[in-house]
């Protein structure tokens, strides 16, 4: 209660970090081993990481904030949740997020609202609003969040805190319950550069059992961090005219500071980017609508009661999906059917295919491009009520999922009402160690 009653200032300086954490538990661990003989058993126990409650940790209620699987057991632990334990870190509290992170705000999780530590009147942000919340109140040290158009990096930016998506495959995604497969990464919520670079590395790897996961050994980036790198660092010009006044504002002290870095700051265009979100809506509802077909009342979760086995799948489905989530299976549901697969989902294949060559060519003259995270800061509960406009709030981060790169947001400051506005880097494919340099230069 007393630290709490410091100014905030003083509060952020008093809290550990995880790079804290962790260098107090090899000591602790090098003083055991002495005193024992025994090296100290972590397994189980360690850091506490706060995790999105769409990624499986064996024995704990996974839900993905949605109805239909209330009480629902996770069989066994997600790879990254295995790769936390063997680094002395563990998972330690359920975080909430959009129904099936399908949300910008954390407005559509069947438990309940979470509030921006920052201004209880304000969403988090989503879908990872709770992994955010938690870290920007001061609940967890860290946490993991996942990523399919913007839910790491989004929520990180409206609670102040540090977000980074990795490469597409970088991050085994096996135990994490699949919204829309080819875009989903799992990654880190921090409060520094630092940190994210050290959970990165924990969570990053080739692994086996996701298909998808990138055939290369991981090299470990936090170890070598460096600041003093000297960069050609792309800003966007059109996304940077869309932004609201406080977010241009906070970006154009970003260029400046990168330029007093040494970096050398080209601007450029991005190509055609009034067709991102509509890729990006027919590609993860099409994803979705078949991923979410496993909850039939059979195999996960709740079961409605019924009298036939066609009228129990539409009750437990009618009953336990939310109507972000029913929304979403109708749009890809019909982006696939036949007669209109040609038309949306093979269109947006191709819509995607060139958005990733917009991202290759501006990376045929930069390492890394500077822009916003949000069109806006935290907006307040409530206020967006039509789904379109909330569509729309992911408008600077969906097609870095689309293209599959990297990027990290982080704080550049606060709004004059208080709220925090962040930024975003982003790098080529594989390129986490620029990535992190360059943040870390910035920060
Ligand atoms: N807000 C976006 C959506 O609703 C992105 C969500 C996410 O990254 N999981 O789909």
């Amino acid at each position: 209660k007393e630290a709490m009653a410091l100014p905030k200032e003083e509060l952020a300086a008093l809290r550990a970090t995880l790079k804290d954490n962790i260098t107090k538990n090899a000591a602790l661990g090098a003083y055991v081993e002495q005193l024992t003989g025994e090296p100290l058993n972590t397994l189980g126990e360690g850091i506490p990481i706060a995790i999105k409650d769409n990624i499986q940790v064996k024995g704990w209620n996974v839900t993905s904030a949605s109805k239909i699987l209330q009480g629902y057991v996770a069989p066994y632990n997600a790879t990254v949740i295995d790769n936390l334990l063997k680094h002395g870190l563990a998972p330690f509290g359920r975080t909430n997020m959009d129904e099936f992170a399908m949300g910008s705000s954390t407005e559509t999780s069947y438990y309940g609202k979470t509030k921006n530590p920052h201004n209880h009147a304000c969403v988090p942000g989503g879908s990872s609003g709770g992994s955010a919340a938690a870290v920007a109140g001061g609940l967890a040290i860290a946490a993991l969040g996942s990523d399919t158009g913007g839910s790491i990096r989004q929520p990180a930016a409206f609670c102040g805190c540090v977000g980074m998506k990795p490469t597409y495959g970088k991050v085994s995604r096996y135990g994490l319950g699949a919204f829309s497969s080819s875009l989903d990464q799992i990654g880190p919520i921090t409060q520094n550069v630092e940190d994210a670079a050290i959970l990165y590395d924990i969570l990053a790897g080739h692994e086996e059992r996701d298909s998808t996961s990138a055939r290369m050994a991981h090299e470990a980036v936090s170890a070598a961090l460096n600041p003093d790198r000297k960069l050609t660092i792309a800003v966007i010009e059109n996304f940077l005219e869309g932004a609201a006044p406080s977010i241009q504002e906070k970006m154009q002290e970003g260029i400046k500071a990168l330029e007093s870095q040494g970096h050398t700051i080209v601007y450029k265009n991005l190509m055609n980017t009034k067709y991102d979100v509509a890729t990006y809506y027919v590609i993860a509802t099409a994803e979705a609508s078949a991923n979410l077909s496993r909850y039939d009342g059979v195999r996960y979760g709740n079961r409605a009661e019924a009298a036939s086995l066609k009228e129990m799948y539409l009750k437990t489905r009618s009953e336990g999906f939310g109507d972000e989530v029913k929304r979403r299976i109708l749009l890809g549901t019909f982006v696939l059917s036949s007669g209109y697969y040609d038309a949306y989902y093979i269109k947006a294949q191709k819509a995607r295919h060139l958005i990733k060559e917009n991202y290759e060519a501006i990376f045929e003259e930069a390492d890394l491009i500077f822009m916003p995270v949000t069109p806006t800061p935290a907006f307040e509960f409530g206020s967006i009520s039509d789904p379109l406009e909330m569509y729309l709030s992911d408008i600077y981060t969906i097609s870095i999922n689309l293209a599959g790169l990297p990027a990290l947001a982080l704080p550049l400051g606060m709004s004059q009402e208080g709220l925090p506005i962040g930024g975003q880097l982003v790098a080529k494919a594989y390129a986490e160690q620029t990535l992190f340099d360059g943040a870390l230069s910035l920060e």
